[in-house]
């Protein structure tokens, strides 16, 4: 494609997308499409012949929109969002088209140094230590290995990287049971295993339970086990649980364990001064990742990974030993040395952009408004015949069930979702199924939540008007 042709192409691609997105509140939230269909729509070998892009784009137009879940649409209530402020598009446009990869330092300088910036940005504006460091990984379990592997290299005084974890001492990692999936995954990977994975007990709030953590650290010690990190939640992709930071966090200290805190959705939520109460205690932490690609509007990918002192992470994952002596002295960072990957893509230019786009009082509003309409949500949907809440508000979160059952309610959020007016997803809760309402798509408005209240009163009592 020569340039000409770039120019033309990437201006309609942008044109495309700005109808879609302005138009996305007419479009079903999820598709109704059979599986296969979508596959079967594409012929089943590369063309070996150059297509024209007019066909290349009208295939697009045909095939793709109708079989998409529209993430951006503003009655998507379902998972956890995975945002995309215009002004971050428009960022991933640019790093697009200048196609850099940030591994070192030197092979783009803009992207480590403006990464290094937004990492001081984001402490400064979620209240963290101003001399936290830390860098944007593509995902929150990316950041939960590579934390994961330093609490196991921590534990092993680094024997593991040089001569494998097989056969040695046993290090053990320590979580809540509304811990994520991405904590056993990471157990897996690093060779720990899923049996080393111990998950504490929580209280009738949902929390860790602090107690618990100490005997099972001492039951560990005592069986020859190598104690290695607590991994603590704070807003759990479940029901939105959080343990007590400060609490778990002291006994880790006391016990040398390495902390990581998983608040990849409730960080963003930290922005505004009257939620960090939540995450109080934050600053005795070794590691905190948040996405700011879920509920702050950066398009995906793009998960922050605080670290208090990243020595020990570049010591685990960094595989240029003389490059230990001068961090901290020298203002070269290499990102890459911290992580898992060696390619990165250019991640902080779409963090720049949205944080000047909205600045930090727009995205306060944002997610303040986003908490205020799931409290008015709750209380309306409370009132409904036949439903009941199941958990409370925990920031913009909760969840509820028909009072009926698991038959009644898993009735209700498939006839809700075929309705294709709003999307919601379920879990299980205390061996409950249980549907979850969660609000934080940017271009919802009020009124989007308030229908999504109307569609719920409707499918739960059909027939009936208003809650
Ligand atoms: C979404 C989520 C994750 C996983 O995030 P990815 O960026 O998709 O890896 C982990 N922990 C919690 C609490 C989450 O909500």
């Amino acid at each position: 494609m020569d340039i000409e042709s770039y120019r033309k192409w990437a201006r309609r691609a942008v044109d495309w997308t700005a109808t879609y997105q302005s138009d996305l509140g007419a479009r079903p939230v999820r598709p109704n499409a059979a599986p296969g269909v979508i596959a079967a729509a594409l012929p089943d070998s590369p063309p070996e012949d150059p297509e024209p892009m007019e066909t290349i784009f009208a295939d697009f137009e045909r095939i793709v929109p109708d079989g998409l879940t529209h993430w951006q649409h503003p009655r998507f209530f379902a998972y956890f969002p995975s945002n995309a402020h215009r002004a971050s598009m428009v960022a991933e446009h640019l790093v697009a088209g200048v196609a850099v990869n940030a591994m070192l330092w030197q092979t783009s300088p803009a992207a480590t140094e403006i990464e290094g910036k937004m990492i001081a940005w984001l402490a400064s504006a979620l209240g963290l230590p101003g001399h936290w460091s830390g860098l944007i990984q593509d995902a929150a379990s990316t950041a939960t290995l590579c934390a994961v592997l330093t609490m196991r290299e921590r534990a092993l005084s680094w024997a593991g990287i040089a001569q494998g974890v097989a056969g040695g001492p046993t290090p053990r990692i320590y979580a809540s049971a509304q811990n994520h999936s991405s904590i056993d995954k990471a157990c897996w990977i690093s060779g720990i295993g899923q049996d080393n994975l111990v998950k504490i007990p929580t209280d009738a709030s949902h929390a860790m339970d602090p107690a618990a953590l100490r005997a099972a650290i001492a039951a560990d010690r005592a069986a020859g086990f190598v104690p290695a990190g607590v991994v603590i939640v704070v807003g759990g992709t479940a029901v939105g649980a959080s343990d007590q930071v400060a609490e778990i966090a002291t006994i880790a200290r006391e016990e040398g364990l390495y902390t990581h805190l998983d608040a990849a959705w409730a960080g963003s939520a930290m922005i505004c001064p009257e939620f960090r109460p939540l995450w109080e205690g934050v600053e005795m932490c070794d590691s905190v990742v948040f996405n700011p690609h879920k509920w702050l509007g950066a398009n995906f990918d793009c998960s922050v990974q605080f670290l208090a002192d990243p020595v020990d992470q570049v010591k685990t994952l960094g595989l240029r030993p003389d490059y230990l002596q001068t961090l901290g002295q020298s203002e070269i960072v290499n990102y890459s040395e911290w992580t898992v990957p060696l390619g990165r893509r250019f991640r902080a230019l779409k963090l720049w952009f949205l944080l000047r786009a909205e600045g930090l009082s727009g995205l306060r509003r944002i997610i303040r408004n986003h908490v205020a309409w799931t409290l008015d949500a709750h209380d309306r949907i409370a009132r409904i015949p036949g439903i009941e809440i199941t958990t409370a508000p925990a920031l913009a979160l909760f969840s509820f069930a028909m009072t009926a059952g698991d038959a009644a309610t898993r009735d209700l959020i498939e006839r809700i979702n075929a309705g294709g007016r709003i999307y919601l997803t379920q879990t299980t809760h205390e061996g409950r199924f249980v549907i979850r309402f969660t609000v934080g798509t940017i271009d919802c408005t009020e009124r989007d939540v308030m229908e999504a209240v109307e569609v719920i009163a409707e499918a739960a009592n059909p027939g009936r008007t208003g809650p």
